[in-house]
């Protein structure tokens, strides 16, 4: 399967609350709360798919190895220079700035995260789904700005971009993100 470079398209226009934060209790202490979203909003400039693709590679990796035994500092490996890379940064803990990110620019968005205690190792990669609506959304941001703010169709189309990212947020973790313990 071939990875597109994913740009960063972003969506400003006006969230709606109630849609976004319907399914925030879902928590298998693998979907990332909201304090964590609005940090990375901050961080990121703004909100898009890839960034949120990031914060839950992120999170369901560092669960997945702490949960398998890995012991001593998580570092990670990515390989797509995107948005992800922000959440990751935010949702793992393994930040560029102190050595525990590492970004080979290869259009994979597959993270791997190491265990430098015992060297336990997972991979994390998005599910076709995830993929599929990360895709839908950035095709909804493309239409929406081309159409006059406020029109009903735009309107329409910003509804449908809140509820992809309302699902990429909240989702359980195994309907975004598929992970995998590698061998030592
Ligand atoms: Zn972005």
């Amino acid at each position: 399967m071939n990875f597109k470079m994913l740009p960063c398209v972003a969506f400003a226009g006006a969230m709606s609350m109630a849609v976004m934060y319907n399914s925030a209790s879902a928590s298998d202490g693998t979907v990332p709360p909201q304090a964590l979203y609005s940090q990375l909003e901050s961080f990121h400039g703004q909100v898009c798919a890839g960034s949120i693709f990031g914060a839950r590679l992120g999170l369901a990796a560092k669960e997945a190895l702490k949960k398998a035994g890995g012991t001593g500092k998580f570092t990670a490996r990515y390989y797509d220079l995107s948005c992800p890379v922000d959440g990751i940064q935010m949702a793992a803990g393994t930040t560029y700035g102190n050595k525990a990110l590492m970004v080979q620019d290869r259009d994979e968005h597959r993270l791997v995260l190491i265990a430098e205690g015992n060297k336990l190792a997972v991979k994390a990669r998005l599910t076709k789904k995830a993929e599929e609506m990360g895709q839908k959304s950035r095709e909804l941001v493309k239409k929406a700005k081309a159409l006059p703010t406020g029109s009903p169709e735009r309107v329409q189309a910003e509804l449908a971009i809140e509820e992809i990212y309302s699902w990429l947020k909240s989702a359980p973790a195994a309907e975004v993100v598929t992970i995998n313990l590698l061998k030592k």
